[in-house]
């Protein structure tokens, strides 16, 4: 089985194609490169280089590798310059995005996957978070991504689309067997800043409210291993084409930790200081997000097996020996 995979050249995109590659399906990556990283894409995949926005030449692409899939990864992710530079975004993310699942109903490839988030839900009115919530998205970046997996609704009524969408919750960790990880520039993440902060690449680490409504103050996010992610994503591949049915699926662990207590597991798995200061609140971040999973084991029969101090082990090791 062939997959085409775009953003094959990002963080969660490149874990996902390993995984496909050890799982015996052929990849074409779909990556122009302009936040991927040339030395994340797998050997053993074929690359094209290319825009979302060229539809003449991504119709191209498809029709030449004529793929059973496609998994959809490539977007702008970064919530503050959403806030800043919307135009961008919806760009980039939902005019590619619709060329994409243009293109491949055009010519025929009708199962697709597609890279959603939790942020679609906004300020969630319940803790865990199922799928039947609300989406009250509070940012032009999760505008993006509802606009798409409402498009993927409309083209499955008209045109016999598939589509699982995984709304993803706090991708985090590194492959633990290879060199491949997380590096986004700026990184706007937790758990990377808080390593820089226990390499010295920086001086502490901005903690965003100590006033929360949460037992220590700080927020509460679920976060999930992304090799978790990426074996989510081969089994949503293979519910898409025994079932031939579409859906929507939270990928989190269901436990939350708090800003806080990631900097006291970081400060033990690494045997380093990690400074902090509490400053304001970040705007638009809600006080607790955390995954009903349940969904995900009942359809997918998926389970997270990477616990939190997993996640930051490999991140630790992946930031030591940082390779791009
Ligand atoms: N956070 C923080 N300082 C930072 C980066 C993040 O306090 O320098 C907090 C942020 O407010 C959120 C959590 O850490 O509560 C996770 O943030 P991240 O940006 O990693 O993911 P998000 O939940 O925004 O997708």
């Amino acid at each position: 089985m062939k997959v085409l995979v775009t953003g094959g050249a990002g963080y969660i995109g490149s874990h996902f194609v390993k995984q496909l590659i050890e799982n015996g399906y052929k990849t074409v990556v779909v990556d122009n490169l302009s936040r991927g990283h040339k030395e994340a894409i797998h050997p053993d995949s074929v690359h094209e280089n290319a825009s979302l926005l060229d539809f003449k030449k991504l119709s191209g692409i498809i029709s030449n590798h004529k793929p059973d899939a496609i998994v959809h990864f490539a977007a702008f992710a970064y919530v503050g310059e959403s806030v800043k530079n919307p135009a961008l975004y919806y760009e980039n993310n939902v005019v590619g995005s619709f060329n994409l699942i243009r293109a491949s109903t055009d010519i025929g490839v009708n199962n697709f996957v597609f890279s959603s988030t939790c942020s679609i839900y906004g300020n969630p009115e319940k803790i865990p978070i199922d799928e039947t919530q609300k989406s009250n998205p509070i940012n032009p970046y999760a505008n993006t991504k509802l606009t798409i997996e409402k498009m993927l609704d409309d083209f499955e009524s008209a045109y016999g689309l598939r589509s699982v969408s995984l709304r993803y919750f706090n991708a985090a960790g590194a492959d633990p067997d290879s060199n491949i990880g997380e590096s986004h520039i700026p990184e706007p993440h937790l758990i990377p800043i808080v390593l820089q902060v226990a390499l010295g690449k920086r001086g502490k680490v901005f903690i965003y409210g100590n006033d929360y409504d949460t037992p220590d103050g700080t927020c509460i996010r679920d976060y999930i291993h992304v090799n978790d992610l990426a074996a989510a994503h081969i089994k949503a591949l293979e519910f898409l084409i025994e079932k031939n049915k579409s859906e929507i699926i939270n990928l989190g662990t269901g436990y939350g930790n708090s800003v806080l207590e990631i900097i006291q597991k970081s400060e033990e798995i690494t045997g380093r200081k990690v400074n902090y200061e509490f400053v304001e609140r970040r705007k638009g971040d809600p006080a607790v997000l955390v995954a009903d999973n349940k969904k995900a084991f009942n359809l997918l029969n998926w389970k997270p097996e990477y616990s939190i101090e997993d996640i930051i082990s490999s991140a630790w090791k992946w930031h030591q020996n940082q390779k791009y």
